[in-house]
């Protein structure tokens, strides 16, 4: 390959050339896989952003009272170009970490996933679905609290909360090292206790479309139990440093840090509590 800017026809070439000197070796399959996987997360992203771009932020956009959760204030469309292209990068990274982690797999990698429902049973199935929820949203809640504390804020965290009127596209609109964290995060668990593959796919699917939602700057009531309203966010990017969780309002409300009514918050007040005398938790 020659020096310089690469081509497409350069990698294809290269690729192709690693392929015909090793049949069926573990650099085709990576990209393979690699490839696979950024294109499936792509098209998952889109699919969920797209029409909820299209039917509020274009058909819907005089109706904005009605449908948005903060409908005086709409994010400019540079920064939404901006909040697109980072999501875009950072959904490119984790399909290269997740293709990265099933070519380790098909190579006969360690993990303790397995592939046939009946082997541990459906009770089993369904508890370690429970676990594996909470593990992952557990962890979401942790890195995404320690992130708000003051030099992690101010040194990459605050990227994401450029954007306060949300809209689909910031959904992964983050630093890519805390994608990584956050990836990771979800991966170790299938070290540790067996894990179905499947349910485990479907789990991180859910997760991101959730987000999106979550993200969308539309007022959603949810019809899953465990679901808070997509105001619950939305308050997260209004206010601050408060509703750090993801799906869940468990951990906020376990470590006090959910938002509570007459309280003032900020992109100055740190610490989840706010400032003032309010108690009583606002409900989502
Ligand atoms: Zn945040
Ligand atoms: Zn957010």
């Amino acid at each position: 390959m020659s020096q310089g800017p690469w081509t497409w026809a350069e990698l294809w070439s290269t690729w192709r050339a690693a392929v015909a000197a090793e049949p069926g070796g573990v650099f085709a399959q990576w990209i393979t896989i690699v490839a696979i996987s950024v294109v499936a997360g792509l098209i998952i992203f889109y699919a969920a952003a797209l029409p909820l771009h299209y039917i509020y932020y274009v058909r819907k956009r005089d109706e904005a009272p009605r449908w948005k959760c903060q409908p005086n204030r709409w994010l400019p469309d540079k920064l939404n170009r901006q909040a697109m292209r980072l999501s875009t990068l950072n959904m490119i990274i984790g399909g290269v970490m997740s293709g990265t982690f099933i070519t380790y797999v098909l190579q006969g990698g360690w993990t303790r996933l397995y592939y046939d429902w009946s082997e541990y049973g459906v009770a089993y199935l369904a508890l370690s679905a429970v676990l594996a929820f909470l593990w992952s949203d557990g962890w979401a809640y942790y890195i995404h609290r320690a992130s708000h504390v003051r030099w992690a804020y101010k040194a990459y965290h605050r990227i994401h909360h450029r954007f306060v009127a949300t809209t689909p596209w910031v959904t992964v609109a983050i630093h890519p090292v805390e994608l990584m964290m956050q990836v990771v995060a979800n991966y170790v668990l299938l070290f540790l206790i067996p894990i179905y593959a499947p349910m485990f796919a479907f789990m991180l699917i859910y997760v991101l479309v959730y987000n999106i939602i979550d993200h969308s700057g539309v007022k959603f009531v949810s019809r899953i139990p465990w679901q808070p309203s997509s105001l619950f966010h939305d308050d997260h990017h209004r206010h601050f440093h408060v509703n750090f969780g993801q799906h869940l309002t468990l951990w906020d409300r376990m470590h006090g840090t959910l938002r509570r009514v007459d309280r003032r918050y900020g992109e100055e007040v740190f610490g989840g509590r706010g400032d003032g005398k309010g108690s009583e938790f606002v409900q989502y």
